[in-house]
């Protein structure tokens, strides 16, 4: 998500002349996009806010813009008290406050561009000009917000409520990254599966893969994150139909213990999510499933953890993204509920799911080994081509030519946890 704000960032910049520098004491503009979905992440951004202060003290005519979850959508007044070499705070996903400050215009504060009408009319998810044609796979975020409110989340605090972008906006936007040479498009949203639930008329994601779909020289789709709840046989029956609808579904579960999934209000069991997953399994020939787990939740037992490990057992997923509970403020859990598993308890049981899901990802990569696979081939790096299979399985490959854009057959000759080489066959 971030991602794809910064790019709309840098696109709205480039609008106003701007170019991109990688070397920051050249820059007449910085912007800082922020995530503070964990305190790590949050303490990386304030350190590298730390340091761009001696910058904006050598060049006071720098433009420093604060952006993001750090500065969400309410009163940031705290921030500027904190921070007064900051120029600009915007929220996510908003590059107004910033062009209207480049522009001598009064800063509209953040907080009154709530509305997502007001930011699609202004601006688009399209790429930079200077990034159009180098980039195959691009984010294009479908809904704004997240209205579930999971205890433990401070996404619906810093993000808003859910809005779901218009249809039509969001083809504008599919449409133009095509042209500009994109082939892969990963539709956004904290919970991707409600698409439409809160805008008139009520269009589903499925409708929405079926029109993303028949765009020219679009050769990949891809969505996430899903909800268990939400996950309906509609969209199902999209991925299984759509040739270019890959058969990859993001779908957190993160945990295995009923009593620890109603405290994280997830809002469904450790039954329903499995037969969720029944469901997509039944429904999708080889279909990938990732999932996110946090472990060290509140409260969280010795035992209760253990359900989570026989859950991820019972799916075996292609990936696990898991994270070590951090309490975030404001949260319902960060407010009631004591922290009191220890740091060292968390990171062994962080181990433990690390080690799980590398026996798993061994074992179902290792399927892949003498197959020919299709593969979007992305970039090179360190003198390898990195793509992905429609499983979103990371292959390298060597070639002397430029395989950025088509789809190449891959020979895989080689299978580990986390990657596959393969050749590219003739
Ligand atoms: N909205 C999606 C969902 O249904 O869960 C996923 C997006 S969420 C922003 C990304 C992931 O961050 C979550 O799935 C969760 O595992 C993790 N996360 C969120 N809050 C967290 C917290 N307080 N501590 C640790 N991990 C957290």
């Amino acid at each position: 998500m971030n991602v794809a704000d910064s790019f709309r960032v840098a696109a709205a910049l480039e609008n106003l002349g701007y170019k991109p520098t990688s070397v920051p004491k050249e820059a007449d503009v910085i912007v800082l996009n922020t995530c503070v979905v964990r305190a790590s992440a949050e303490q990386k951004a304030v350190g590298r806010l730390t340091s761009l202060k001696s910058l904006k003290t050598k060049n006071p005519d720098l433009v420093l813009s604060l952006m993001g979850c750090m500065v969400g959508i309410r009163d940031y007044e705290d921030l500027r008290k904190r921070y007064p070499y900051v120029d600009v705070f915007a929220q996510p996903s908003d590059p107004g406050p910033l062009i209207n400050f480049l522009q001598g215009k009064p800063e509209v504060h953040s907080a009154y561009r709530e509305v997502a009408d007001i930011l699609d009319a202004d601006f688009a998810y399209t790429l930079p000009a200077t990034r159009s044609g180098s980039i195959v796979s691009a984010f294009l975020p479908i809904i704004y917000g997240c209205s579930h409110a999971c205890s433990y989340c401070v996404i619906p605090l810093r993000r808003g409520r859910e809005i779901s972008r218009k249809a039509e906006d969001v083809l504008k936007d599919a449409r133009a990254l095509a042209e500009s040479g994109v082939k892969e498009i990963t539709l956004l949203g904290q919970i991707v599966d409600r698409y439409g639930q809160d805008i008139p008329g009520n269009p589903t994601l499925a409708e929405l893969l079926r029109q993303i779909h028949d765009i020219d020289g679009l050769l990949r789709i891809r969505f996430l994150t899903s909800h268990p709840n939400w996950m309906s046989d509609d969209i199902l029956d999209a991925v299984a139909e759509l040739p270019r609808v890959m058969p990859h579904i993001e779908l957190p579960n993160q945990a295995g213990d009923d009593t620890i999934l109603r405290n994280m209000r997830r809002g469904y069991t450790s039954e329903q999510y499995l037969a969720t997953i029944a469901k997509i399994r039944d429904r999708l020939d080889e279909v990938s499933i990732a999932t996110d787990i946090i472990v060290g939740f509140p409260g969280e037992t010795e035992e209760q953890f253990e359900r989570t490990v026989e859950v991820l057992e019972t799916v075996k997923p292609d990936m696990t993204h898991v994270a070590r509970y951090s309490p975030r403020p404001d949260t319902y859990s960060a407010r009631k509920m004591a922290d009191d598993v220890p740091e060292e308890e968390k990171m062994r049981r962080f181990r433990v799911i690390e080690k799980m899901q590398e026996d798993f990802s061994t074992k179902i990569n290792a399927r892949y080994l003498g197959r020919d696979v299709p593969v979007l081939f992305e970039e090179k790096n360190r003198g390898r081509w990195r793509g992905r299979t429609p499983t979103n399985k990371l292959v390298f490959a060597e070639s002397g030519q430029d395989l950025a854009g088509p789809i190449e057959d891959v020979h895989i000759t080689w299978t580990g946890p986390w990657s596959m080489i393969g050749e590219i066959t003739e």
